[in-house]
């Protein structure tokens, strides 16, 4: 179902829109009327500053104006020539004042206040406000007359008057000063003395008041300089301290004010009115505002549901055909409605063929009736899974993990849908793992597991089920297989050997490997003494045969340990306890045979298990030493070889000799490393003796049946440095006796290595001379059994000569053990015997001893004075 067609995206609006509209319109209302007030203000600014340059530049004007006419009135008494002729030098009072010529009429007609002729040393004349006054100006005027005089006589053109400011009775006059000259064409002769005329013009409030209304300047006035507002226009008045003001007009505050008045009402209630507007419009935004918000936010809400949906929904089809598992639904009559994808994937069906079909007909489980167990969810919705089985296409049963939920639609149910989980793989691993648990993963025989298991339910009717026989089987000479060859050739074995024991047994019995390479035959309904001979006999006879691996036959055998239900009970470990008793004991009384449970068996057993738990622990504690024994000329005074003896420091008994536990080491292999031990520690003792001394060390035969000792001996030879030709083995004829040809093969090989090679004890054995010629022995020594009666019976010394004889004759060396007195000695010496060795010289001795032994001989040889201290016994 595709749903995408339901999330029609609404616009995206984003915002209260409506609001911001408004906001922008009131914005734009004040900001215009900010911009109109601002603007009206400018102008009214501009008005005003204009005012002020008016102010400023007409009384400006109105002073220039003032300074023009009375330069030029000036100019018209000083440039004529009767003036000149009348004022020049003296005065002529009457002419001037009584005349009228220039008298009152100034003051009174024209409002100059003050009336001067000047010459460089005094006031000439003087009329101050109409007054003739015998005065002088600077009474009056606070203007230097020397250099107003000046400044006018220096004038290029004399006819041109010159104006200033300055205080006339303390108040601001215009003074201006002008030569007196005449205006014809008579020469003026030297300026400095021409007389200078000086009009003062008091700038009186009247006087300015009458200058500016023609300029249109109000109230035009002089003020001291520091009363005047900064902002006012002026016009300085130079060196007086005060300036020219007038009042302003301020037409820009006037058509302000002139505005204002109804201009705010207007402003007020066109702002209330705004204000109004907006509150209403505001409110209306927010009221559309919300609803849009609302709108986006359902949009939204609906746009991320129909979202989830899509993505639920994506999720249940990728999990639907993804998973292993399969999803059906079925009707209320259980009829199949719906089968995912993944059905026809895991089954092999169509879909189709199933719809329709009772779920029943499909699957079905051992247990439960799966339409009950549907028929039970309705009451317990948490029941637990149901495992089931059908057959996919190809007929090959499948295991499934059923899971199901009731279906309801308005409290009613309609059927049931769930998951079915292929478990078909988890069952096999499941099997496969009960198989591995049960059985050997190497033979395929079952396990001590399975064994034990096939014991309870055979043993369990006790006495009145058939007899039930346990044969607990070792085999020999695995070991040396294993280790010398490999793991291959070690594992190929077992499987044949587990091959002919089925082969031995009949289908009720039960072959069963229990580890390593030991198997357990169970024979059931047959426990005579006849039978189970008969069955071991042909069992080891099978085992006997040689094991072809890789073209190469390999030899092994089999012992035995027997026990019988009847005879040694019912209960499965006790059985396999005193099987495994019996089989300790056919292996001690020699291999490839049978034994069965006795009970005296056990103490001794428990006895053996118990020395050779502490014989594997002394191993790794360390605890052998080594006693050293030497072989003398047959003189019994010059040391010529050095025998080591192995000996057990027994944390409980104390020093035991090699006869205590060689055997055992012997039978439980334990012979290899202690045979390794001995040989290494030997070789490393006697580096630190003198090079002509040799070393002996015993090997015993079970050393060459089940390790390689040629390796080990050449491993320690490298090992140590200690040189090959020292070295002497001591080899019983029990190493011929056990693999004629391999042991030839094997002494071969140890002569190439460079050592010596003895036969020691011989004549005890099947002593055959053969031997001696056949195998490549440097040395024989003669047991001690002939050598301790020799003194007495005439017999042994002929049978001692005898083989001194043939000894010497293959040119060997002849060794008698077991001298114990100087009597047997001389008797060797007479009978020509090579070597001595026995108590009667020294007993075996650790090495310290030895070497002291060693020393004290050496200087017995050098000075033969001195007392023989070579014996130890
Ligand atoms: P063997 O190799 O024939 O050693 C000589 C044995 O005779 C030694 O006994 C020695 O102490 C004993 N003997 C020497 N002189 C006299 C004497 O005058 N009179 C008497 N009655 N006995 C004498 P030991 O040390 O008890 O060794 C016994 C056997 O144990 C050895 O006989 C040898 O076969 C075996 N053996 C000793 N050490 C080792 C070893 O390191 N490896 C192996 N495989 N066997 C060993
Ligand atoms: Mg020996
Ligand atoms: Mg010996």
């Amino acid at each position: 179902m595709d749903i995408s067609s339901r999330a029609t995206p609404l616009p995206d609006l984003q915002g209260p829109v409506t609001r911001r509209l408004a906001i922008a319109v009131g914005a734009l209302f004040i900001a215009g009327v900010i911009a109109a007030t601002a603007a009206l203000l400018g102008i009214a600014r501009q008005l005003d500053e204009d005012d002020i340059n008016d102010v400023r530049f007409y009384s400006a004007r109105a002073l220039e104006n003032r300074i023009t006419a009375s330069k030029n009135y000036i100019t018209s008494y000083a440039y004529w020539t009767t003036a000149y002729e009348r004022l020049s030098g003296t005065v002529d009072t009457n002419w001037a004042y009584n005349e009228q010529n220039m008298g009152k009429t100034l003051f009174t007609n024209d409002g100059y206040d003050g009336l001067f002729v000047l010459d460089r040393e005094r006031t000439q004349y003087a009329v101050v406000r109409g007054q003739l006054l015998d005065a002088q100006m600077p009474a009056f005027l606070q203007v230097p007359a020397m250099s107003l005089i000046e400044q006018v006589q220096n004038q290029p053109d004399l006819t041109k008057p010159v104006s200033t400011y300055a205080l006339f009775e303390d108040w601001p006059a215009l003074v201006t000063a002008a030569a007196i000259i005449p205006n014809d064409e008579r020469p003026v002769g030297d300026p400095h003395k021409t007389s200078v005329l000086v009009f003062v013009d008091k700038l009186t409030p009247t006087k300015l008041r009458k200058i500016g209304s023609g300029y249109g300047l109000n109230n035009l006035t002089l003020a001291p300089d520091e009363t005047i507002d900064p902002g006012q226009p002026r016009v300085a008045l130079d060196s007086t301290g005060y300036s020219l003001v007038a009042d302003l007009e301020r037409p820009g505050q006037h058509l302000l004010w002139s505005l204002l008045p109804t201009l705010s009402p207007a402003l007020i209630v066109l702002m209330a009115l705004t204000a109004w507007f907006f509150r209403h419009a505001l409110r209306s935004s927010r009221y559309v505002d919300n609803s849009v918000e609302a709108m986006q936010a359902s949009n939204q809400a609906l746009l991320a549901s129909n979202r989830a949906l899509e993505a639920s929904e994506e999720r249940f089809r990728a999990v639907a055909e993804a998973a292993s598992d399969w999803i059906w639904e079925v009707d209320q009559e259980l009829s199949i409605t719906y089968l995912s994808a993944r059905f026809s994937a895991v089954t092999g069906y169509p879909q189709a063929q199933w719809i329709g079909q009772g779920i029943g007909h499909l699957l079905a489980c051992d247990t439960t009736p799966l339409n009950l167990w549907l028929r039970k969810l309705n009451e317990d919705s948490n029941a637990s899974d149901l495992r089931c089985t059908y057959r996919d296409c190809k007929g090959q049963q499948r295991h499934c993990r059923l899971s199901a939920r009731p279906i309801m639609e308005s409290a009613t149910l309609v059927g049931y849908r769930g998951t079915a989980s292929d478990i078909t793989d988890e069952v096999a691993a499941h099997a496969q793992i009960q198989h591995l648990s049960l059985h050997d993963a190497l033979t395929g025989l079952p396990n001590r597991n399975k064994l034990s298991r096939y014991l309870d339910d055979a043993l369990l009717l006790k006495e009145h089920a058939p007899p039930v026989s346990l044969l607990m089987i070792d085999l020999d000479n695995f070991k040396p297989i294993n280790d010398s060859l490999g793991h291959p050739a070690g594992d190929a074995v077992l499987h044949e050997v587990a091959g002919r024991l089925r082969e031995c047994t009949r289908d009720h019995d039960i072959v069963a490997r229990l580890g390593g390479d030991e198997f357990v035959v169970v024979l059931c309904g047959m426990d005579t003494h006849q039978e189970i001979d008969r069955f071991c006999t042909r069992l080891i006879g099978s085992l006997h045969q040689p094991i072809l691996f890789e073209q190469q036959p390999l030899h092994i055998g089999a012992s035995v340990g027997i026990a019988l239900s009847r005879r040694h009970g019912y209960v499965a470990s006790e059985l396999i306890r005193c099987a495994d008793i019996a089989l300790y004991q056919a292996k001690s009384e020699g291999k490839n045979t049978w034994c069965y449970f006795e009970a005296h068996m056990s103490d001794q057993i428990q006895t053996r298990r118990q020395m050779e738990d502490d014989l594997r622990s002394a191993l790794t504690n360390n605890e052998f030493v080594l006693h050293y024994q030497p072989r003398y000329k047959v003189d019994g005074k010059e040391i010529v070889s050095v025998e080591a003896l192995v000996r057990w420091q027994h944390p409980a008994k104390g020093l035991l000799g090699p006869d205590l536990f060689i055997p055992l080491a012997e039978q439980t292999d334990l012979i290899v490393p202690l045979g390794r031990w001995v040989l290494r520690e030997a070789c490393e003792t006697a580096l630190t003796w003198p090079a002509d001394i040799l070393l002996s060390v015993n090997l015993s035969p079970a050393q060459f049946a089940i390790s390689d000792v040629v390796e080990d001996v050449r491993e320690v030879l490298v090992g140590t440095r200690f040189p090959a030709s020292r070295l002497e083995l001591e080899i019983t004829e029990n190493v011929m006796l056990n693999d004629t040809d391999g042991a030839l093969t094997t002494m071969t090989a140890l002569k190439e290595l460079g050592v010596r090679l003895n036969m020691d004890d011989f004549g005890t054995g099947y002593s055959s001379l053969g031997y001696l010629r056949a195998y490549p022995f440097d040395g024989i020594k003669i047991d001690k059994r002939f050598i301790a009666s020799i003194s007495t019976g005439a017999n042994d010394r002929a049978v001692v000569q005898a083989i001194i004889g043939l000894g010497k004759a293959m040119g060997l060396t002849v060794t008698a053990e077991g001298v114990e007195t100087e009597e047997q000695l001389d008797i060797l010496g007479k009978d020509q015997c090579n070597e001595v060795q026995g108590y009667y010289m020294s007993r075996p001795i650790d090495k310290a001893a030895f070497a002291s032994l060693l020393q004290a001989s050496r200087a017995a040889a050098v000075d033969p004075s001195r007392p023989r201290k070579g014996r130890v016994t």
